[in-house]
């Protein structure tokens, strides 16, 4: 069975590090007969360069019909002066409302190697592998009324508002319980029931979902101001973390920054399952499109590789090769090989280029000694 990938490299690092991903995914096609067709396409800038709008109606036609979007990085500031609405960050917005990714997925995992490049103490970070997933497509950052006013009295008065739904606090917290079962079985839930109506309601429709269908699954509910806390006290603590859109921005981002490196984050966009079974899916780097080092060949590309991990897990059930992937990564940072970003004492400097290579060199040294152990 083809899957077909539709690959938006986009702006300033983006093309470098979609590069290193694209030799991942022909290594896997040539050595797993993954059948992983690659469409490249334009978002962004230089969408906004070639066809005067940062994503065309032809290329979200084929985002809606592909397997899986994989997007590297967005923006510059060639584009700054641009008018908003057609800015390139209005292009990846627009494809994550049309193909309606509600839940973002954004694992904060501490490779062993890479400990030290944590603001925490290294034994607070050791092993850590949390899994964020933040509601994407409602709650404060939609919901209506919203604007400003101004007042009889000559104030001014600021609006947003915060809703939800039941099917809307269901979707994500599915997906959620779903992921906790493919890891360690936990689900800690965020909200602020103590002061919100919609974070009551939030708690108890997660409490009734799990009373239905994930009683399997440990369950527990803590306020976003406790987690944001308990993030830098005790983040081991967690598994699965499942929030509303907010509390997810700002928690996501906490965790990231437990490992200490943008250039080593990957995420997932999810969407609903759709009548043919399939998932509409984006994979991307956390990071942007730096444009102060573009060109430079100095990006670091995992962020974007593991992006490719996370796809073959969520997408393509590939969780062999996802492994495989991860594992490579893995040892390649544990022989010192690192990019600029994350370079430390008495470890090797790797160009963008030279890393994406030393990743190939490892899965197939790893595909050798797996064929070698079952000989
Ligand atoms: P950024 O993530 O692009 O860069 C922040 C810092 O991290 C920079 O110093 C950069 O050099 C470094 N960095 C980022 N990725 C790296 C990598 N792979 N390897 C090594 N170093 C890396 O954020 P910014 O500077 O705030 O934004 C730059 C542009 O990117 C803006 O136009 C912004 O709108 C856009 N942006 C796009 C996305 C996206 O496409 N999803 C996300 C964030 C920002």
């Amino acid at each position: 069975m083809t899957r077909r990938i539709v690959m938006l490299p986009g702006d300033g690092l983006g093309p470098e590090v979609m590069a290193e991903a694209m030799k991942v995914i022909d290594w896997f096609n040539g050595h797993f007969s993954a059948n992983l067709e690659m469409a490249p396409d334009d978002i962004g800038g230089c969408s906004i360069d070639r066809h005067g709008v940062p994503l065309s109606e032809t290329t979200l036609q084929r985002c809606r019909s592909a397997d899986a979007v994989l997007l590297a990085a967005v923006g510059g500031p060639k584009w700054d002066k641009v008018d908003y609405a057609v800015r390139p960050e209005a292009g990846l917005l627009k494809l994550r409302k049309e193909l309606d990714l509600f839940a973002n997925l954004r694992p904060a995992k501490v490779f062993d190697a890479l400990v030290d490049a944590s603001s925490l103490k290294p034994h607070i970070v050791r092993g850590l592998d949390i899994m964020i997933v933040r509601e994407l497509t409602s709650g404060v950052y939609f919901g209506e009324p919203r604007g400003i006013e101004k007042l009889a009295n000559g104030e001014r008065r600021g609006v947003n508002t915060q809703v939800y739904t039941t099917r809307e606090i269901h979707r994500v917290a599915r997906v959620a319980f779903e992921l906790a079962r493919k890891r360690k079985n936990r689900v800690t839930s965020c909200e602020k029931a103590n002061v919100m109506e919609s974070g009551k309601l939030w708690r108890e429709e997660v409490s009734a979902l799990h009373q239905a269908e994930y009683k399997d699954v440990e369950l527990s509910h803590m306020y976003a101001d406790n987690c944001a806390m308990q993030l830098l006290r005790n983040p081991s603590q967690f598994d699965v973390i499942v929030t509303d859109n907010l509390f997810g921005d700002i928690l996501s981002d906490e965790a990231a920054m437990l490992t200490g490196s943008l250039g080593m984050l990957p995420s997932a966009s999810l969407g609903g399952i759709k009548a043919d079974g399939r998932r509409a899916a984006l994979y991307e780097p956390i990071h942007g499109s730096a444009p102060d080092i573009a060109g430079k060949g100095i990006a670091n590309p995992l962020a974007m590789i593991l992006s490719v991990a996370m796809m073959f897990r969520y997408s393509f059930d590939m969780m062999k090769e996802a492994e495989l992937l991860e594992k490579a990564v893995e040892n390649v940072l544990g022989k010192g090989l690192r990019t600029a970003d994350i370079m430390s004492d008495g470890c090797q400097k790797l160009s963008t280029l030279d890393m994406g290579h030393a990743i190939i060199l490892e899965l197939s040294a790893l595909k050798q000694s797996k064929m070698a152990v079952r000989a």
